[in-house]
């Protein structure tokens, strides 16, 4: 029986939410979006996220980190404009250096130490929506206090880490997906894509979006991290954080799919790494 309480969406629901540029468009009003993520030790995580958002069309993506991970986005995606971040002007909360804009990604490959929190903690005071991610989830699951803000936040949990923010056992997440990733918007006000063979989108009064496109190929390092690029790239351009969320996970299933091949019957895929899941994009869009 139908559930109201649940919803799908459609290609067509999808093709109409996604921004697609005009005559008049320019770069600003295309979106842009930061991304804070990457730290000398883990680099490769950035690199991911900064692609997934370069592929959905972001009208600019800045790119805030320490050296190491500067070098590397740099080198692979000329694109971004990317800045060194002063730690003494984090500490202040400063992201002005930055530039502006006007949607952030938080958290794949930062780390969880002291400079990590303080780049949480700068990047969540402002006034633009957050993504959420990755190493960002384990700052803000021990200091919940980060997520107090008026401007939009999606969190971008697999099971395990969304253990970690409501403090239940993993087991007791994979046996009540739905239930718990409605808990978890209530409870920590934000809209909550929880990640798994099948991605779940909650936000308080709203159905639970579900989305089936992906493949289980992408069950491989990386791919958590183009995902949301290409969710903070939509929610610069302005979608909300229900809708970013969800048409993120429909597009990144369709891109696995397109990288994976094999058709329509999806038999034949091959196994795919999470850069041709970026470089697909543009196909599944
Ligand atoms: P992460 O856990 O952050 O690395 O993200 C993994 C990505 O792959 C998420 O978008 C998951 O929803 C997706 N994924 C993982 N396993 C599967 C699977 N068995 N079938 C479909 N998608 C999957
Ligand atoms: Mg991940």
């Amino acid at each position: 029986l139908p559930d109201p309480e649940v919803a799908a969406l459609t290609a067509d629901d999808v093709a109409d939410l996604l921004p697609c540029p005009d005559a008049e468009s320019d770069k600003y009003r295309r979106g842009v979006v930061g991304i804070a993520a990457g730290s000398d030790r883990y680099t490769g995580a950035a690199v991911l996220s900064v692609g997934g958002a370069v592929r959905t069309g972001a009208g600019m993506v800045r790119f805030a980190s320490s050296a190491e991970p500067v070098r590397l986005v740099r080198a692979r995606w000329p694109e971004a404009v990317t800045t060194v971040l002063d730690p003494s002007l984090v500490l202040k909360s400063s992201l002005d250096e930055v530039g502006r804009v006007q949607a952030w990604v938080l958290g794949p490959g930062l780390g969880t130490g002291p400079e990590a929190h303080a780049v949480a903690r700068a990047v969540l005071s402002t006034g633009v929506p957050v993504l959420v991610d990755a190493d960002g989830l384990t700052l803000v699951a021990k200091d919940r206090t980060l997520l107090r803000r008026a401007a939009p936040t999606v969190l971008t949990p697999h099971a395990g880490e969304l253990s970690r923010l409501l403090g239940v056992p993993r087991e007791h997440i994979e046996a009540g997906r739905l239930e718990h990733v409605r808990r978890a918007a209530a409870e920590l006000g934000a809209t909550v894509l929880l990640k798994g063979s099948t991605t779940l989108v909650a936000e308080e009064h709203r159905p639970v979006r579900v989305n089936t496109t992906g493949t289980p190929w992408l069950a491989t390092g990386g791919t958590g991290d183009v995902l949301s690029g290409i969710a903070g790239a939509l929610l610069a351009a302005g979608l909300t954080g229900y809708d970013a969320a969800s048409c993120a996970a429909y597009v990144h299933g369709l891109a696995a799919r397109t990288a994976a091949g094999g058709g329509v019957t999806g038999r034949g895929q091959a196994p795919i790494a999470a850069l041709d899941v970026a470089q697909a994009l543009p196909e599944a869009l």
